[in-house]
């Protein structure tokens, strides 16, 4: 896999708004923010989307979302969207794992 912004970030050779940080993922604001609320978490292991993948990442995959839960706890979120990208026609423009969290605005369905 190819070095993406998120693994700049990662290695803080680009800083983020970091939200919270452990030994498998990061998480952090994103850059340009869909909602009032708007982060992203993202595994450390260099994983490009769903499709990229294997069972082994199980645990892996359940801790990305518990720790977006937490965040959104913390931040007394009652309500919010979840969103992963997975291919460019789905709307991914950086190819390594991150999973949206998006709140404090309604919010429409379908999405666009
Ligand atoms: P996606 O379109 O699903 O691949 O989402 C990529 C997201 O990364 C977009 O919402 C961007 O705004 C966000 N993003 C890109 N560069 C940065 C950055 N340096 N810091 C934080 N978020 C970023």
């Amino acid at each position: 896999m190819s070095s993406t912004i998120f693994s700049k970030i990662i290695s803080g050779e680009i800083p983020c708004e970091k939200l919270y940080e452990d030994d498998l993922c990061l998480a952090f604001n994103d850059i340009a923010p869909q909602a009032p609320v708007h982060y992203l978490v993202i595994p450390k292991k260099p994983i490009i989307n769903l499709l990229d993948i294997s069972p082994t990442d199980k645990d892996l995959l359940s801790h990305l979302i518990l720790v977006g839960k937490k965040i959104a706890v913390k931040k007394n979120l009652s309500y919010w969207r979840t969103v992963i990208n997975t291919g460019e026609e789905s709307g991914q423009t950086v190819f390594h794992l991150h999973i949206h969290f998006l709140s404090g605005r309604a919010m429409k369905w379908p999405p666009g």
